[in-house]
Formats: structure tokens, sequence, C-alpha cells
């Protein structure tokens, strides 16, 4: 999913009645002001540095965007989670098949049009399903690729315990309202040894192309982060320790390019940085980090593992290490 962009279907969130958020890592603390996007305030957590939207609408006007206006049509699914994607989506695919050679049950958390699922056609050993609160979205799923996706957000879902070798969420764990919570269910839905990929937008490079006085110049707005739409903003490092808090260690994390949305010559200047970032990526082992997006792969482990435990520790300070 592209959830980057401020859109007009959220223009009126400012006159709903708002909820306060604390940090998801570290409870209640300090923060520091970053802007306002959609006219939602973003403030940084002092303890952990994790940004995100600190004043939330209702939980049932979110979902109620989730479900009904955040995609209006088939057409927008086509464009925004098919078309500007599919290149993407295909790499993934094979990188997450290549995780379990021998194939596994797999769910797709926010699966959007259901292009990343269609890839696992033709793999018997796999069994993907698919989670979408949008119905428009879900139906597309349904009626492309003949996928089965249930309707609703996660947390509606009561998915049996250990039932899931691989979870994926794409692009849309930022959307989700409590992501402890969810996090936490992730942990309980895959089997033991069980992993976790998540695709995050990388945080520094989001900043650059989506605040400072260049982006204020052309746009007039002071920050490109759809608040409302997105309210948490992930780095490896923050993810990594909300990870650890649920029981999840982390395994390894790779670069991912940005949509291919935009005209022929942006595509052009595209590729070469595309190809830059992601050898200079994996030359360093993330620690030179220029790409768009990262994929995060963390894993459940195969006995039960208190948060704090020495191993738990060791991935997050390697990850906290190497984060871009
Ligand atoms: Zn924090």
């Amino acid at each position: 999913m592209d959830h980057s962009s401020d859109q007009p279907a959220i223009a009126n969130i400012s006159s709903k009645k708002k909820a306060r958020v604390h940090c998801p890592i570290c409870g209640p603390n300090q923060t520091s002001p970053v802007g306002v996007s959609n006219g939602l305030p973003i403030v940084t957590c002092q303890g952990c540095n994790l940004m995100y939207v600190s004043e939330c609408p209702s939980m049932d006007d979110t979902l109620e965007l989730f479900r009904k206006e955040h995609m209006k049509d088939s057409r927008s699914t086509q464009v925004a989670y098919v078309d500007h994607r599919k290149k993407s989506l295909e790499r993934e695919a094979v990188r997450i098949r290549g995780l379990l050679p021998q194939g596994g049950r797999l769910l797709d958390v926010g699966t959007a049009s259901g292009f990343f699922l269609r890839q696992f056609h033709g793999h018997r050993d796999w069994q993907v399903e698919g989670v979408e609160p949008s119905r428009v979205s879900a139906q597309f799923a349904r009626q492309q690729f003949g996928l089965r996706v249930h309707e609703g957000v996660l947390s509606e879902q009561n998915f049996r315990a250990s039932s899931y070798d691989v979870v994926c969420s794409l692009d849309a764990f930022g959307c989700h309202r409590q992501p402890h919570e969810d996090m936490q269910e992730f942990n309980r839905i895959l089997t033991p040894g069980g992993q976790l990929a998540i695709e995050i937008p990388r945080h520094r490079f989001r900043m650059m192309t989506g605040s400072g006085w260049l982006y204020r110049t052309f746009t007039g707005r002071s920050l490109r982060l759809n608040a409302g739409v997105n309210f948490f903003y992930y780095t490896r490092a923050t993810l990594t320790q909300l990870a650890a808090l649920a029981g999840l260690e982390f395994k390894e994390s790779h670069p991912e390019s940005m949509p291919t949305s935009g005209n022929r010559l942006t595509q052009l200047a595209r590729n070469p940085f595309d190809r830059v970032s992601d050898a200079l990526y994996r030359a360093t082992h993330g620690r030179r980090n220029f790409c768009a997006k990262e994929l995060c792969i963390f894993q459940k482990p195969h006995s039960p593992c208190h948060s704090g435990s020495s191993s738990t520790t060791a991935a997050l300070q390697n990850s906290t290490l190497r984060a871009g």
C-alpha cells in the first residue's frame, strides 16, 4: 500500500472528537512536537524516538474510514494497490517463499488488492489468506484473484492460536491504531518458530521527501505524513522494540524500493537510485540505508521466551545498531 499522500477523504478529520494517544513502547512519556498533518498533531517519544499521532479520532471513526472511505472503488484499488506496488509485491513474495521453502500457512494482514497473495497461486505447498478492512478492496481481491479474504481488522477475526507459519503486513502496520495489542496477536496466531514480515517506509526517506523547506515551498503544506490514515511512523529500531515487547525476535531485514508512481522521467531517475541504495544496503548489512522501504522479518521463538531474555535483548541491540 502507499499511504503517504495526504488525502481529501479525511479532510474533515480535524473537526472530529479526538482521544490522547501514548507511546505503545514506553507508555505515557515526554514527547517533542514534530508538526501537524491533516489537522492531527505528530510527536516523537523522547524515550524510544517513535514518531506518532498523539491525538486520534475515535476508533469507530477510524474503522469507518478504512471500511468505506479510504478506498472508493475498484479502479482506485487497481491503481494504488496493483499498478504502483506490482514489482515490489512480486519481489517480496519471492523473498517470503524463501523463508519457508517447504511452504506453509500464510496470513496477509491488510491484504489490499490481494496482488501479493496472488503470487502464491501455483505454489501448492502454500495456503494463503488475507484480512482487509476495506469492503471494496476485499471484494476486489476475491473477484479478481479468487482469494480467501476475511473482511475487517485483525482484532475482529478470532483466529486460532498457532495457526499460521508466516504473517505479513506490507506497508500497513503504521495504520494499526493498537500496534502493541496487534503485535501480541501476531505472536499468538503464529506457530512456534513462525515468522512475521513487516514492510515499513524508511523513516528518514519519508521525512526527507515529505517535510522541510523544499516540500513546503512546492506544496504549501508542512508535512506529507497522511495522519489519520497513518498513526505510527516506525524505524527498524522502534519496530524491533515493539516486536520484542510482544515476544518476537528480530531475524533479518531487506531493502525495498518506492512504489512505481510518477511520470516516466521520475521513474527513470528512480531506477539508478534504487539499484545503488539496494547494493549499499546489502554490502553494509543495512548500516548504510538510503532505501525508500524496508522489509523486516521477526520470529516467534520455538519455545516460550520472556521479554528481556538474553536472545531478545541481543536481537534488539543488533537491530538498533543497524537502524537507518
Ligand atoms: Zn516511546
